[in-house]
Parts: C-alpha cells; sequence; structure tokens
C-alpha cells in the first residue's frame, strides 16, 4: 500500500491526507509537551486515551447539535475528521480561577469565577500563543465580528456540555481550551469544533480530593499521566474494554 501523506506533524498529534477528500487522518502521539515544548516526555498510552476521550467529547457533542470535526474512529490512535482551516485562535474557558489567570491577575488556583471567562489566545508558538483581544483578532482580520459571536456561542455550549458531563462523573471542569475550524458548504462557511478535546487540553479536578486528573500532572509532576486519563477514561466508561478488569468467575 502506498504510504499515506502526512500533513502536519505537531506537538502531540500528526496529520495525514484522509481516504476521502475533506477528510483527515488525526493520529495521537504518546509525546507529551508543557510550557511550549521546554519540558517533553513520552508518555506510554497517552495517544490511546487521548483518542477515545476525544472521541467520547466530540460524539456527545455532535449529538446535541454541537458541530465538530469527528466524523469516526479508525483505530486506537487513529481518528477520520473533516478537513478545515484552523482559525489561528485558542479559545479557553475558564469556570474557577487557575494557572496563567491565576499567575496574571493574582487570583488562588481554585477560585469559582462568577461566570464563566472566554479568554483568546493567537495560535503561534514561536511568540508562545499571546492573551489577544478582540480588537487584535478584528483588527488583523484573524476572525469576524460574526465568526467571533459563533465562537463564543459554540464556547459555552461546549463548556455546559463538558461541565455537566464532568459533574456528573465526579469531576470539576476548571478550564478548558478548544480550537475552532471554518468549513465550507458551497459559498457558506461555518464554524466547527475541531482539533482535540481530551485532558492535555482541560484542566479536571477530582470534586471531593481536589486531585488533579489533567496534564497537570506532567506540567507539575505530580506523578504518573497516564492513571489520571485513565481514571477519567474509566469514570466516564470509556476505557477500551481490553483495560476494564474481567469479572472474577466463581464456580
Ligand atoms: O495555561 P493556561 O492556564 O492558560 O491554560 C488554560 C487551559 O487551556 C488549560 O486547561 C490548558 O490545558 C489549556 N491550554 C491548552 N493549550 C495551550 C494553552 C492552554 O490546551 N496552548
Amino acid at each position: 500500500m502506498a504510504r499515506r501523506k502526512k500533513i502536519y506533524e505537531g506537538k502531540a498529534k500528526i496529520l495525514y491526507e484522509g481516504p476521502e477528500p475533506g477528510t483527515i487522518v488525526q493520529y495521537f502521539k504518546d509525546d507529551a509537551t508543557a510550557f511550549n515544548a521546554e519540558k517533553k516526555d513520552v508518555i506510554d498510552g497517552k495517544g490511546v486515551l487521548n483518542n477515545r476521550l476525544s472521541e467520547y467529547f466530540m460524539t456527545g457533542l455532535n449529538q446535541i447539535g454541537v458541530p465538530t470535526h469527528f466524523i469516526r474512529r479508525l483505530n486506537m490512535r487513529e481518528q477520520l475528521v473533516r478537513n478545515c482551516e484552523i482559525v489561528p485562535l485558542e479559545i479557553i474557558v475558564r469556570n474557577y480561577a487557575a494557572g496563567t489567570m491565576s499567575k496574571r491577575l493574582g487570583i488562588a488556583e481554585g477560585t469559582q469565577l462568577p461566570r464563566p471567562i472566554v479568554e483568546y489566545c493567537y495560535k503561534d508558538d514561536a511568540l508562545g500563543d499571546p492573551l489577544v483581544t478582540e480588537e487584535h483578532i478584528a483588527a488583523f482580520g484573524w476572525a469576524s465580528q460574526q465568526d467571533m459571536d459563533d465562537i463564543l456561542s459554540l464556547a459555552l455550549r461546549v463548556n455546559d456540555f463538558l461541565s455537566g458531563m464532568m459533574l456528573a462523573v465526579g469531576i470539576r471542569l476548571v478550564d478548558f481550551k478548544i480550537e475552532i475550524g471554518r468549513v465550507y458548504d458551497g459559498d457558506f462557511q461555518r464554524l466547527i469544533v475541531a482539533d482535540e478535546i481530551s485532558p492535555d487540553s482541560c484542566r479536571l479536578w477530582d470534586i471531593e480530593t481536589g486531585q488533579k486528573l489533567d496534564k497537570d500532572v506532567f506540567r507539575r509532576d505530580l506523578g504518573n499521566l497516564t492513571d489520571a486519563y485513565s481514571e477519567v477514561a474509566r469514570r466516564l466508561g470509556v476505557l477500551p474494554q481490553s483495560n476494564v478488569p474481567k469479572p472474577t468467575l466463581i464456580n
């Protein structure tokens, strides 16, 4: 079989040309990076877990009418997604203060925010994805006012959906990042949720104990990252069958 064409390799994923026009194969690597790739490691099994978890979240979003790029999972590490033009913004939604917001504004991590706060960062690794305002976005033409209205609405719907889903399994959705893609149906342009939604791009804390179940485990050296992600997958019931302990047979 001919080798398929690699379109792009990022820090955690590789994109290959898909089998049909307008599709892409998204491959999840085991590589973990933090602080704009200053800290790096390979974490066995992370890609498999993120492939599963992103499938789970995106499928749920599709089902409630929030459009995403996800088409179907192909295997342990790959999923078929719709090709789209990525808007060069990282959209961050925060329910509780943490991370850069806590640092920037001096608010203790874990403080509940009066309402979800949406932030935008310009996607540029060389610049370290700087925080930008809607003024920058409009002035530099990264997205139109209509796009921004749609992006805000998508981000808040994703937030409500994920917050509820996590709450049901005893996890607090502290914050998360999504990316948005443009697709064209003829002359008509639509925005959809793209990239991935996984514990790499969310902060997830156990409601009872405050235990971190997300990439901060790696960023802050708090323990085993795959154990944390497996716990999220286990609670949501999305672990591959082979990882679920087999019931003991009693005669
Ligand atoms: O680092 P910061 O506190 O701004 O991150 C907010 C949220 O966005 C966290 O859940 C983090 O995992 C996510 N994020 C991301 N990719 C980035 C920056 C932040 O997934 N490049």
